[in-house]
């Protein structure tokens, strides 16, 4: 083993000595891979392969203990650090290139509580399988639309998924948080104990801590009305704005997305994905405005399970694939604004690029701005356009046709972003953070203030300590 050369805070090179890493690899229950470890290629991989980046350490945090020992030693060495939880964030804020990577793969383990209907999931769980642990009780609680993402960055950002119509946004079903803060104190964070902190971490991202476990609310669900309703590229003016209509004035049951997409043969079509939580027969009333609307090529919407319904949408966007975009908040949908997303897509210079519209849902509309520290809460639509290509040499025109596109349809936004879809550009600093984070940046810098007021947590959309 030899000495290693690290990214520190503050930008500048400094090297730890052999003696000072092989005594943190003897403090850790969990694995240290260093560059020279054969599993290193892997560790380091992230769901978009168009993210390249070379940690020098990565910590496989097994419990609460390893975090605590990987923030103490990160501190003290002023190491360059970021937290992985699913490792599905677009821009790859949970690599550090250079730093230590506090990684949460491991910390996967889901218990459910059926009679409080409650579920303490770890940091590094995914969707698909805290959906498989509370469905077997018969319960959910609000996802993001792909099994595979980490609930650790999106319940940080506010998490939008399917039920958010009747229970709103993932981080408004967090009862209580467990985290390891910058000074390496364990706590936790709920309406009564340190409640600066939990409204914080309901949609101020990973700035205050590693969160090490997420409590949520469950709720019972049963068999849903879902699925996506298909009409071919040419119908899309037309089924867009019946679209925003059918959104405007519809039960909270019902959570909805609609996206422009080809299909595997090449066919140019828009696409409507519909969800109703609640009684079927009730749902088929619900959703008959939008199946009778225009003349789809198929429609598959039908009665399916939950863990069904999660895993709707996953196929759209696949693994070892490379990726890249942008977003905005939409409160209305004016023809303007239409014509110029159909035109784009049109042009765009993949098959597999997915503009796609996600309703926060009525619910989530509904808590006020500032009872968390989710920003925008009077958006209706979060449109996320998501390059997707295969060949690492073409990222350039990918990225400018997802640049110009969100260039012209700014005008017609509400100025806002969501934290968890801000591009590369917007890693890290600047306006991008600030229109993340809305009217709630500056009471988030106070509580950045009490909690990481040397910023160790800076690899992410970041919240500046102003202390
Ligand atoms: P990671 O890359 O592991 O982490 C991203 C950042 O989150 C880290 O840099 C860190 O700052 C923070 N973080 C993660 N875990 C922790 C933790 N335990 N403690 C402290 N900080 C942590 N969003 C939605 O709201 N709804 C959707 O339906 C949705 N669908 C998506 C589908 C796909 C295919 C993808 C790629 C993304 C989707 N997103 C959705 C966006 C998603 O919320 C973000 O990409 C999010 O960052 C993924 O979380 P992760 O834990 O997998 O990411």
């Amino acid at each position: 083993m030899v000495d290693l050369q690290v990214a520190t805070i503050t930008g500048a090179n400094s090297v730890l000595g052999n003696e000072a890493i092989e005594e943190f690899r003897g403090n850790l229950r969990g694995r240290l891979i260093l560059p020279d470890d054969h599993k290193y290629d892997d560790a380091r991989k992230l769901w978009n392969a168009n993210i390249d980046k070379h940690p020098v350490l990565i910590v496989r945090c097994v419990g609460v203990a390893d975090v605590i020992e990987a923030v103490n030693f990160a501190r003290a060495n002023d190491l360059l650090v970021s937290v992985r939880g699913g490792g599905h964030s677009f821009p790859g804020t949970s690599v550090a290139d250079g730093g230590m990577v506090i990684d949460l793969t491991d910390m996967n383990s889901v218990r459910v509580d059926p009679v409080g209907r409650t579920a303490r999931a770890e940091g590094g769980t995914k969707w698909g399988d805290l959906d498989r642990e509370t469905q077997a009780f018969g319960l959910a609680t609000i996802g993001g639309t792909n099994s595979d993402t980490g609930i650790g960055g999106l319940t940080l950002g506010g998490g939008m998924g399917w039920l958010g119509g009747k229970y709103g946004l993932a981080c408004d079903n967090l009862v209580s948080v467990d985290v390891v803060t910058a000074d390496g104190q364990f706590r936790t964070a709920s309406a009564t104990e340190n409640p600066d902190l939990f409204w914080a971490v309901r949609g101020g991202g990973g700035n205050f801590g590693v969160v090490t476990s997420f409590v949520y609310q469950l709720h019972q669900v049963e068999t849903l009305l879902a699925g996506m309703i298909v009409y071919p590229l040419d119908q899309a003016k037309d089924v867009l704005k019946f679209y925003h209509e059918f959104t405007g004035s519809m039960p909270d049951e019902v959570n909805t997305g609609a996206a422009l997409l080809n299909l595997p043969d090449g066919t140019p079509t828009v696409a409507v994905v519909a969800c109703y939580n609640g009684p079927i027969e009730e749902g088929e009333k619900a959703l008959r405005p939008l199946r009778e609307f225009g003349s789809p090529i198929v429609d598959q919407i039908g009665p399916m399970s939950y863990q069904e319904v999660q895993h709707l949408v996953d196929a759209a966007t696949p693994d070892d694939h490379q990726y890249y975009e942008k977003s905005h908040y939409f409160k209305d949908l004016p023809d303007e604004a239409i014509d110029i997303l159909i035109d784009h897509f049109k042009k765009a210079p993949s098959s597999m690029t997915l503009p796609f519209f996600q309703q926060l849902g009525n619910a989530a509309n509904r808590v006020p701005v500032a009872d968390t520290a989710f920003g925008h809460r009077d958006a209706r639509y979060n449109l996320i356009l998501i390059s997707i290509w295969e060949d690492p040499g073409e990222s350039e025109i990918h990225v400018k046709w997802t640049r110009d596109l969100w260039t012209a349809l700014e005008p017609y936004s509400t100025g806002g972003v969501y934290i968890n879809n801000i591009g590369w550009d917007g890693d890290g600093d600047g306006d991008l953070a600030l229109a993340a984070f809305g009217p709630n940046y500056r009471r988030l810098s106070e509580v950045k203030n009490t909690y990481d007021p040397t910023n160790l947590f800076r690899h992410n959309q970041n919240i500046k300590p102003t202390a």
